[in-house]
């Protein structure tokens, strides 16, 4: 299993990165990546961990999502900040995590990422349209 820096090649590093720009067109929702080697833990704690270091909890209408992987150790986790956490059901997060790892495993981790990413997109759009004067609270950079 490769390193969190090299899991994903520069190409596909911008791809995603684009997928989350692309994502974010339609909702106010901000979505980011992390990635690292190890998780220390459980990968909900963890997640959690990340999720406020990276100050995601300071969006506006609280609704940011994280996705989070720990290369080497086979872990991830998506979860989003309460706003949208109320409006979807805890089984939105675990089917995301169920197709990345089914995904994983056959070889397709951009793929499965990038579809993540626009299912998380889709669903946020539902319930945080994209308004005039939108702002990219947080970057769609992949954090490491
Ligand atoms: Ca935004
Ligand atoms: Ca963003």
């Amino acid at each position: 299993m490769p390193t969190a820096k090299n899991f994903f090649t520069e190409a596909e590093q911008k791809m995603l990165v684009q997928a989350i720009a692309k994502a974010e067109e339609h909702t106010s929702g901000e979505i980011r990546l992390h990635i690292e080697n190890f998780c220390p833990g459980n990968e909900l704690t963890r997640a959690k961990k990340v999720f406020t270091a990276l100050k995601m909890d300071a969006t506006s209408e609280r609704n940011g999502v994280l996705i989070y992987i720990a290369t080497l150790s086979h872990k991830i986790a998506v979860i989003g900040d309460e706003g949208i956490h109320q409006k979807v059901q805890a089984e939105f997060w675990n089917t995301l995590v169920k197709d990345l790892i089914k995904k994983f495993k056959e070889g397709r981790k951009a793929e499965a990422l990038s579809e993540c990413i626009i299912e998380c997109g889709a669903q946020l759009g539902k319930y945080f349209p994209r308004k005039n004067e939108d702002k990219d609270e947080l970057s769609n950079t992949i954090s490491y």
